[in-house]
């Protein structure tokens, strides 16, 4: 494996709170009293994931890939997103390597989350768990998201590129 084909890939991403649960996040749906807020279901997590391994991978952001101004996309779930993402890392050759991600919230608590997100996006990307992190963090009360409004994502990803790239 050469250095020269490793990128790395950064991915931020922010929705709403909406009345109602579950919550989804990393296609896992979480007993909670509120839901996120957004064209598709709102899953903050796999979207932050997947843009940064879109971008790792010199492929189109998930909004050129996605456009909320599709009809076809609205309720989209991210899990169905993020097949199309690994098909396209397939036939890239393209391969994740490594993948963070850091979830602010003030609630719902992310730490008991944690073995079962990371299990789910790693199964989704065909990667091992061992590759995949994820873990939370308040905003310590600042801003929106400290105010309990949303919640952000952020991720960072090194992907290996295949031969054409
Ligand atoms: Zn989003």
């Amino acid at each position: 494996m050469s250095l020269e084909n490793i990128a790395i890939g950064l991915g931020v991403d922010t929705h709403r709170f909406k009345e109602g649960g579950p919550l989804v996040l990393g296609g896992v749906e979480i007993p909670f009293d509120k839901s996120l807020d957004a064209h598709s279901d709102g899953d903050v997590l796999l979207h932050a994931i997947l843009d940064a391994v879109l971008s790792a991978a010199d492929q189109p952001d998930l909004g050129t890939l996605f456009p909320d101004t599709d009809e076809a996309n609205r309720g989209r779930s991210s899990v169905v997103m993020a097949q199309e993402v690994a098909r396209r890392l397939n036939v890239a050759g393209a391969r994740i390597l490594s993948l963070d991600a850091v979830v602010i919230c003030e609630q719902p608590r992310i730490a008991p989350l944690r073995a079962q997100l990371r299990e789910s996006v790693a199964s989704m990307f065909d990667i091992r768990m061992k590759r995949v992190n994820v873990k939370g963090k308040t905003a310590e009360g600042m801003g929106a998201i400290g105010r309990g409004e949303g919640i952000e994502c952020r991720t960072v990803v090194l992907v290996e590129r295949g031969q054409s790239q």
